[in-house]
């Protein structure tokens, strides 16, 4: 009935090429559910686990964590995120931060993820899709969506909002920014007009170079793009009392800066994984609010072509590797 092996694209050392890769079709245990696999958008989270700069990931790996697939026997349509198990018990668990749980398993990293024909996930952790999004248009939705999303309620009532890199995520929220009536200031890599255009097309109210100050002071800013000197630069262009959230796994050193910049109550907090209250609460709101998303298309097989367009910057909007 389904191809045994499968295919797949298998990290085996971090810093290598993935390897198209056949591998036994993955066997669910009883919480599990076996999906075959529509498409996976790719993350930059999946760029840090493939360069190493993520610790000790599984190994041989299948990356990918922003899964929509079939689910085997009912044919209903799930989405697999990042957070794919957690303990249930442990402190962060029992209050309402399972994002934080000290035994959690992630999709994509210490899971095996979507960068194949089919995956199992624990049944407890997947979102049934919308059916007014097609699968292509719904996997942007499983990470930068959901990270953004937590990203975004972590902002409060802020009216000015930076997003500091325009990519996956920041199309998105840029979406749901505007329907909430707040204004989104874009800024981008130096000189990256592209990716400033992007930003203006999707609901950004100004878009610029990063060290470009903005006309006004900003009451938050989200950091996407994973370089550390970005935090102070948005501080410098925060209101008192405002937040810096950073939204990546990863990002390089932060600079030392005067504490006149902290000064005043700002503040800078990371946001890391997710909830499944967070998932039900943006499927909830994205039923209702139509997002709209730029992909690029890539087979499975090309799963390398697509990571290297993310490294180099050149991707503008989010790759999806499709199955078939
Ligand atoms: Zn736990
Ligand atoms: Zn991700």
């Amino acid at each position: 009935m389904y191809p045994d092996p499968m295919h797949a694209m298998v990290l085996t050392q971090p810093g290598q090429p993935l390897a198209l890769t056949e591998l036994p079709l993955p066997r669910p245990d009883a919480d599990q559910l076996l999906l075959k696999v529509e498409c996976c958008a790719v993350c930059r989270t999946d760029l840090h686990v493939v360069d190493g700069e993520l610790r000790d990931p599984k190994l041989p790996l299948v990356p990918g964590h922003q899964i929509v697939g079939v689910v085997e026997g009912t044919g209903e349509r799930v989405g697999v995120p990042w957070l794919g198990w957690t303990c249930g018990v442990c402190s962060f668990c029992r209050s309402g931060r399972e994002n934080l749980c000290d035994k959690a398993r992630f999709t994509g990293y210490t899971l095996d993820g979507g960068y194949a024909q089919y995956v199992v996930a624990d049944r407890r952790f997947c979102f049934p899709i919308p059916e007014s999004y097609r699968s292509a248009e719904a996997s942007p939705l499983l990470c930068a969506g959901l990270i953004g999303f937590r990203a975004w309620r972590m902002i409060g009532d802020a009216r000015r909002v930076g997003f500091y890199g325009f990519g996956s995520a920041a199309q998105i929220l840029v979406q749901i920014a505007k329907a909430d009536g707040r204004d989104v200031f874009a800024f981008t890599r130096a000189g990256d007009t592209a990716a400033q255009r992007f930003a203006l097309d999707m609901g950004a109210v100004w878009a610029a170079d990063s060290g470009t100050a903005p006309p006004e002071l900003l009451d938050a800013a989200i950091i996407f793009a994973p370089d550390g000197s970005l935090v102070v630069t948005a501080l410098r262009n925060l209101v008192k009392g405002g937040v810096v959230v950073c939204a990546g796994i990863h990002m390089s050193d932060i600079p030392s800066f005067p504490y006149e910049l902290l000064w005043n109550e700002r503040s800078i907090r990371s946001v890391a994984n997710l909830t499944r209250l967070d998932g039900q609460e943006l499927f909830e709101r994205i039923a209702r609010l139509r997002i709209e998303t730029r992909r690029i298309v890539y087979p499975l097989a090309r799963a390398n072509e697509a990571l290297a367009d993310l490294r180099s910057g050149r991707l503008t909007g989010t790759a999806v590797l499709m199955t078939s």
